[in-house]
């Protein structure tokens, strides 16, 4: 970074410190993992010149012939690994696909049911304060005292609101979810079913998490969270989405989902894709068509299940007993802490947590009563069981003596001495 350097010490010297914290702190956050050097050098190159509104091939510019095929190779790549008919790559996140896909499937205006934030949804799944939650006439269902999401209230819900479109798919939700069961309970009621797959990705494209393609007529992920890749959106098609009839447009023409969500992402949402990013994406795509993907994400899952169980065994209330995934939440009002306070607790240890509503808390999305930790990004590292052990150790040194000084030093000590093991970015 020569150049940058000299024209802007301030950012290089940003920049340079965070690739510093990354190193050397325990990235615990769910919702992040560390991308390749080649992610990285697609990400960062002269494609982000280039003004390409439109699909590939059918562009609203010139000069779109190299652009067109980083989409290209995006968009087979991704319905390689999905199994997917159709993959939309241009959403610049996770909430322009969601969007983008609820737009496709209903009206402004039409009610819909999605998970309780406070359940482990996600904002922008009807959130009074996102988009979803202003545009749409939303309805909730969450988890049982189990901890596992209550598919008679599921149900009940849906019979007595007739939402237009279900939501399923979570933030801080650790079981598998069973589509098939929501579709059911779709079908039943004439709801239109939508998956937001953005945490689990890259357990489903592992073959490891069972795919919701098959049972829904829209899914939409991020592209950085397991499924490590740049940060972005994506929306796919299953091909029993994309052959039956699609929906009827105003006009009383019938569309095709894939012409819906590719009309709604672009000109509907967004001006010109991130073509950048969308080169960044292909390479991710491809690396997680690897096989070494699957060694991954198999890591990934039982780094995240011995954590659980290190945890458990210390005495720590683990939702629903357990995970099936990359993440976890753990109830805190055990030991009488908040996560807003085990989250600065562990900051200062240099362990990178977030504090997460817990199913039926009683404090502020602000406080919360719980912390949110999750796999991806320490098994990139390598990081295995027996790391995951050391770390149960560290966390609950620190939770056990939150507001310790010392003992918050004496752990980040030994947390740059496990991180230094594991080189990162070098
Ligand atoms: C992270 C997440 C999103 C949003 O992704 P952004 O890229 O942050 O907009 C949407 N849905 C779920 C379930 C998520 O976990």
């Amino acid at each position: 970074m020569s150049h940058l350097e000299k024209s802007d010490p301030d950012i290089y010297n940003a920049i340079k410190n965070e690739i510093e914290r990354q190193n050397f702190k325990l990235e615990l956050i769910a919702s992040e993992n560390f991308v390749s050097v080649a992610v990285l050098e697609a990400m960062g190159q002269v494609m982000t010149n280039k003004y390409a509104e439109g699909y590939p091939a059918k562009r609203y510019y010139g000069g779109c012939e190299f652009v067109d095929v980083a989409e290209e190779l995006a968009r087979e790549r991704a319905k390689t690994l999905f199994k997917a008919e159709h993959a939309n790559v241009q959403p610049h996140s996770g909430s322009q696909a969601n969007m983008a896909a609820y737009f496709s499937l209903i009206h402004f205006g039409d009610k819909v049911m999605g998970m309780d934030l406070s359940h482990g949804g996600h904002l922008t799944h009807g959130s009074p304060v996102n988009f979803s939650g202003r545009f749409f006439d939303m309805v909730f269902y969450g988890v049982t005292k189990a901890g596992y999401i209550d598919m008679t209230q599921v149900e009940d819900i849906a019979r007595r609101e007739k939402p237009k479109l279900i939501i399923t798919g979570a933030s801080a939700y650790a079981r598998e979810i069973d589509f098939a069961a929501f579709r059911q309970i779709a079908d039943k009621v004439g709801a239109k079913l939508l998956a937001d797959i953005a945490h689990p990705a890259g357990l489903i494209a592992a073959g490891l998490v069972k795919s919701p393609l098959p049972f829904c007529h829209l899914v939409t992920t991020t592209t950085h969270k397991t499924l490590r890749g740049p940060r972005g959106g994506m929306v796919l098609i299953g091909a029993d989405s994309e052959n039956d009839m699609g929906i009827k447009t105003p006009k009383g023409r019938l569309k095709k989902y894939s012409e819906l969500v590719d009309s709604n992402v672009f000109p509907g949402f967004q001006g010109g894709p991130l073509m950048h990013v969308i080169a960044a994406k292909a390479v991710s795509f491809n690396e997680a068509l690897q096989p070494d993907f699957i060694v991954y994400q198999k890591q990934v899952i039982r780094n995240a299940q011995a954590l659980a169980d290190s945890l458990m065994k210390r005495g720590y209330h683990v939702v629903s007993g357990g995970t099936d995934t990359h993440l976890m939440l753990v109830d805190l009002r055990t030991h009488d802490l908040t996560g807003k306070v085990a989250e600065q607790a562990l900051e200062n240890a240099g362990i990178t947590v977030n504090k997460n509503m817990v199913p039926f808390d009683d404090q502020s999305p602000f406080v919360t009563s719980g912390i949110r930790l999750g796999t991806p990004a320490l098994t990139t590292r390598g990081m295995k069981e027996g790391e995951m052990e050391i770390i149960a150790t560290l966390i609950d040194n620190v939770l056990r003596n939150s507001s310790s000084e010392t003992t918050q030093k004496k752990v980040y000590g030994q947390v740059k001495e496990l991180c230094a093991r594991f080189p990162l970015y070098e």
